[in-house]
């Protein structure tokens, strides 16, 4: 029998083949949970799956852009199909950049951000929620991963903020709406945390951010994924609708 805060649990990571989403899989799996691990790329998201400690229940890997509904309704069957368990927990990691100034923006990647970031949250958020509702669990969790610059803005990421804004709009309005069916919705705002992500930001512009941070250091995805740990298990199970911040006080 698992042991840890998430024994038993199956929960869906989405970004689950790279950086804090696939931290975030390891650490669940470290308490107990059982992954269904989900990324638009194959070979990360099994190469996540590989490396999880395997427990009485296999982990799976799913390929899914989270921007297309038709993505996101195939996983969902392949899902309730493959495991005997119901997701009662899931993590919305997936997320892109494509920056820029806003006087040299194209509308072709403020829209792809967008579609990604908002709409992809939205349809995972939509389509869990459904199945946790269908399925009366008991202890449902949904995380959205936004991010700090959502609550500042970023010079260079109009497009970025305005998805993680939105993502953080769509947490509140879910934690209303799914409330009453057990399922708690709260939004993660992750400052500077070192992942592939931020390893295509200059050492020389991390560096000058490093002096917003009042803890002067970037942090790591663990860091995230213990915040994710602690919102996903019932030690938060009076906490809903919240955005909790994982950016060493940048932003407060
Ligand atoms: P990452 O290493 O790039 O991981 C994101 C993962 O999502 C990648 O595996 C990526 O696949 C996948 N992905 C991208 N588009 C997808 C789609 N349409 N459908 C399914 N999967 C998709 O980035 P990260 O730094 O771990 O970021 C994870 C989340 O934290 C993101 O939402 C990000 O906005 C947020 N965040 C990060 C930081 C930070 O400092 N790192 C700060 C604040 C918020 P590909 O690699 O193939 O694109």
């Amino acid at each position: 029998m698992a042991s840890g805060v998430l024994a038993g649990r199956l929960a869906i990571v989405t970004g689950g083949g790279s950086g804090i989403g696939k931290t975030i899989c390891q650490v669940f799996a470290r308490e107990g949970a059982i992954l269904a691990v989900v990324d638009i790329d194959k070979s990360n998201a099994e190469a996540t799956v590989s490396g999880l400690p395997q427990g009485s229940q296999k982990h799976q890997a799913y390929t899914a852009d989270i921007a297309s509904s038709t993505d996101i309704n195939a996983m969902m069957a392949q899902i309730k199909s493959q495991f005997s368990v119901l997701p009662s927990v899931a993590v919305n990691s997936a997320g892109i950049t494509r920056d820029n100034f806003l006087m040299k923006m194209d509308e072709k990647n403020f829209d792809k951000v967008i579609d990604v970031n908002l709409k992809g949250t939205f349809l995972v958020n939509q389509a869990v929620g459904k199945c946790m509702m269908e399925g009366k669990v008991e202890n449902g969790s949904i995380i959205n991963i936004s991010s700090i610059v959502g609550k500042m803005g970023n010079i260079g990421q109009g497009n970025y903020a305005a998805s993680k804004a939105g993502v953080i709009g769509l947490t509140k309005t879910a934690a209303r709406e799914f409330a009453r069916f057990n399922i708690r919705v709260n939004a993660v705002l992750p400052g500077f945390i070192d992942t592939p992500m931020t390893a295509a930001v200059p050492e020389h512009l991390l560096q000058r951010a490093m002096f917003l941070v009042p803890m002067m250091k970037i942090g790591k995805s663990e860091d995230v994924a213990d915040a994710c740990v602690f919102l996903a298990s019932d030690r938060s199970k009076y906490i809903t609708g919240t955005s909790l911040e994982v950016a060493g006080g940048l932003g407060i």
